[in-house]
């Protein structure tokens, strides 16, 4: 029916309808809008029973008069584009509804795609019963398309779950392979390679920070004897209890390595050789002032002693060098008679009363 009108209007006959339907609304008090001109000019073309034209001549002849909202109201009724325009309208309303509901959908996956997924039916449902066709076709176009896509995410994100998890299980063991290869087995000290590695470390930053750094190392005592009369496996329980000495006075920045066989090292960092031979002493004490005791056998083996030797890095001063002056202080502490502590340059050696 609208074609027809457009099609009557585009005719040089239009002119005439044009001014045929504004005298008629002049007459009737009907204002000139766009939307009442298409109302009458509709009405002026429409069959004389048609629907739209009984309503006009009832408002007519009952004196009511032809507000915006009656125009309007005739309008989405009679006129097909308005009612389209009214139907695109709602469509619309709801086409944009439905876009919050999604974009809603989305914030909320952002934190739980489970949520997102419960809002996406939601929007789906809230659709049915539209009759809106390409708008609504889009729309399940749209929610289709979303619909892959988040499960393409959950798919990605079950990967990404899944790659996470593998890479912590690889860095968790990596890392305890790491921590296995510096550790020694039988007393949980760093060993040599963990000793070697700090003390380039240790020894770099007190070089550039102009602090001191004390180097000590601790050797028992004639063990070799100790090993022939108790056998070698309680010479390790000896080696695990010195250990353990060792380990308690060496928190903080300190760091104890197993150094060898019955040997063991010390670094001080930001510590003068005054401060680690108090400590040494202290170890040395604890160690020899202590009874051992077999258990399973309850046999008493005695005490056993430790000889140390530290140094105080000098300026500029390498790592070998630092160890050989530790190990000749230690020599020092065998050779006056051991149960002792030497500090190298001057060599100054204390020992039990
Ligand atoms: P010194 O007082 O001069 O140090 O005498 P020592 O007998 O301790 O000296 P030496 O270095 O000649 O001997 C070290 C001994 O330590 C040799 C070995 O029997 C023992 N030893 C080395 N490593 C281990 C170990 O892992 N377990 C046990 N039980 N003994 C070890
Ligand atoms: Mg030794
Ligand atoms: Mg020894």
């Amino acid at each position: 029916m609208s074609e027809d009108v457009e099609t009557t209007l585009r005719s040089p006959r239009a002119y005439a309808l044009a001014r045929q339907a504004v005298e008629a609304m002049e007459t009737h008090k009907v204002w000139p809008t766009a939307l009442n001109f298409e109302l009458w000019v509709h009405y002026l073309t429409s069959a004389k029973d048609s629907p739209l034209a009984a309503q006009i001549e009832g408002l007519i002849d009952t004196g009511e008069p032809f507000t915006d909202s009656v125009g309007e109201s005739l309008a989405a009724q009679f006129l097909p584009k308005a009612k389209l325009d009214g139907e695109i309208l709602e469509a619309g309303e709801n086409l944009s509804k439905e876009l919050d509901s999604v974009s809603r959908a989305i914030e909320i996956a952002r934190e739980t795609s489970e949520a997102y997924g419960q809002q996406l039916a939601a929007a789906g449902e809230s659709l049915d019963g539209q009759d809106t066709g390409a708008i609504k076709e889009m729309v399940e176009t749209l929610t289709q398309a979303t619909r892959k896509i988040r499960e393409e995410n959950q798919a990605l994100e079950g990967q990404l779950a899944d790659t996470t998890q593998e890479l912590a299980r690889m860095r968790e063991h990596l890392e305890q392979v790491r921590r296995d290869a510096m550790t020694d087995a039988l007393t949980g000290l760093c060993n040599r390679k963990a000793f070697d590695e700090a003390l380039e470390r240790l020894a770099g930053d007190a070089q550039t920070k102009g602090e001191p750094l004390t180097l000590a190392v601790l050797d028992i005592d004639h063990f070799k004897n100790f090993n022939d009369t108790w056998g070698h496996q309680t010479g390790d329980q000896v080696i695990r209890f010195v250990s353990s000495v060792i380990a308690r006075s060496s928190s903080g920045a300190r760091f104890a390595a197993r150094y060898g066989g019955e040997e063991f090292a010390i670094i001080f960092p930001g510590e003068p050789a005054r401060n680690a031979m108090a400590v040494l002493e202290a170890i040395r004490e604890e160690v020899s002032s202590r009874l051992l005791k077999r258990r399973s056998t309850n046999e008493d083996l005695g005490a056993i002693t430790i000889s140390s030797g530290l140094a105080e890095r000098r300026q500029n001063e390498g790592t070998g060098s630092l160890i050989e002056r530790a190990d000749g202080a230690l020599y020092a502490s065998k050779r006056g008679g051991r149960n002792r502590t030497s500090c190298a340059d001057p060599i100054t050696t204390t020992r039990a009363a």
